[in-house]
């Protein structure tokens, strides 16, 4: 094959995205990319690229039609539309059916629970006081769809919370009170190879209720690790996904792992791919969805990642400030994504902190939370 003449056509133009097509490009294939905005990320370094809402039909089967396989690096787009092309013989994967379960968190609960895979126990809601009841307080209360980043999951104290309770439709799910948040990113091909990366261990700000930390490897025992590892193998088999799915875990005080949720895509807990694994996960998806041979998994060197957030109060044109001290810091990796406007607590990029020693790399990563800073250049904020 010719990579240059074989095109992947990624719906979503954000990070993920423009991380997609940075290995993509490593190999030389052409990439075309649709997102609404006109200034997305990837549209800077993509071959081709469509503006376009993620519901459109027409252009969503304009680029499918024009590509050899298409993916997608956000779940919440038309999968109907999807589902028509990809019966009409268009490659796409992971597979729009799958997409359909995955992108509504009850759905993909319900899958869950089908196939005996350990989640928490969890519910539709119809009437809060009846799930209350049933699964006890405090409860988590999810949005079926379109929720990330912690919006869409609110935990239900006290009857007194009902008042704040989420709109729209929602489940309801049993609190766990978990140890450690863990991840681990799954990699199947169209041949149905499959890899997992190593465990990693999600650290939040439970303020923000934003993923914090990536800690890779997850600092618990092995027997721990290969629960997880096996767990999210089960997973992507049963359900045949082709593709890396990003997998999130809680592990209980008792030593038991369960999932939390599955991402039908590449995934910020598998970052730290990029610096730290034989094969990046982004590398890794393209292997998958263009049926080549999946690539080695092995870590090479710990790291940590942390995001670059817009910091509270600042909108507009973004402005890195401290990147200089924090490129001095041996084993930084700076990635910035090229969003156009800053909002708070908006992802602009994320540092990736290698170090043979994990401790190091937590050190150094608490010294770069504190010397690097995504700012508005429209406001006088100059550190
Ligand atoms: P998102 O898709 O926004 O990441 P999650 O379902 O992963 O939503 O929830 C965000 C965070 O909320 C989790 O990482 C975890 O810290 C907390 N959380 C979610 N579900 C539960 C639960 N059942 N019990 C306790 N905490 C939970």
């Amino acid at each position: 094959m010719n990579p240059k003449d074989f095109k992947i056509g990624i719906i979503g133009g954000g990070q993920l995205g423009k991380m997609l097509i940075q290995e993509a490009k490593k190999m030389d294939f052409s990439v075309l990319v649709l997102d609404p905005s006109p200034n997305a990320p990837a549209f800077k370094i993509a071959d081709e690229y469509i503006v376009a809402d993620f519901f459109n039909q027409d252009k969503i089967r304009e680029l499918v039609e024009k590509c050899d396989v298409t993916t997608f690096e956000i779940e919440n787009i038309d999968t109907e539309i999807l589902s028509v092309l990809e019966q009409a013989g268009n490659k796409i994967y992971p597979s729009p059916g799958l997409l359909e379960k995955i992108k509504d968190k009850s759905k993909q609960k319900e899958m869950m629970t089908n196939n005996n895979i350990p989640t928490s126990l969890w519910e539709r809601i119809s009437d809060l006081n009846d799930t209350a009841e049933r699964l006890g307080l405090p409860f988590v209360q999810k949005s079926c769809c379109g929720g990330y980043d912690g919006r869409g999951v609110f935990v239900i104290k006290s009857k007194e919370d009902f008042k704040k309770a989420l709109g729209g439709k929602t489940f309801g799910e049993k609190f766990v009170d978990f140890e450690k948040e863990l991840a681990v990113i799954v990699a199947r091909n169209s041949q149905g190879e499959v890899k997992s990366f190593p465990v990693v261990e999600m650290a939040f700000d439970h303020n923000e209720n934003i993923c914090d930390m990536i800690i890779a490897p997850a600092t618990v025992d092995k027997a721990i690790k290969e629960k997880a590892k096996q767990l999210a193998i089960r997973c992507i088999e049963l359900f045949e996904g082709v593709g890396v799915f990003g997998i999130e875990m809680f592990l209980t005080k008792e030593g038991d792992v369960f999932i939390n949720e599955i991402a039908a895509r590449v995934h910020n807990s598998g970052h730290y791919t990029i610096e730290s694994c034989m094969t990046s996960q982004f590398e890794q998806h393209i292997r998958a969805i263009c049926g080549l041979p999946l690539g080695a998994t092995d870590l090479i060197v710990p790291s940590v990642v942390i995001n670059i957030l817009g910091k509270e109060d600042q909108y507009g044109h973004p402005f890195y400030d401290g990147m200089n001290k924090a490129l001095k810091i041996p084993g930084v990796n700076l990635h910035i994504y090229g969003k156009d406007y800053i909002k708070p607590y908006r992802k602009m990029g994320h540092v990736t902190i290698v170090d043979k020693d994990i401790n190091k790399a937590i050190e150094k990563s608490n010294k770069v939370k504190e010397t690097l800073f995504a700012l508005s250049e429209e406001v006088d904020n100059v550190g």
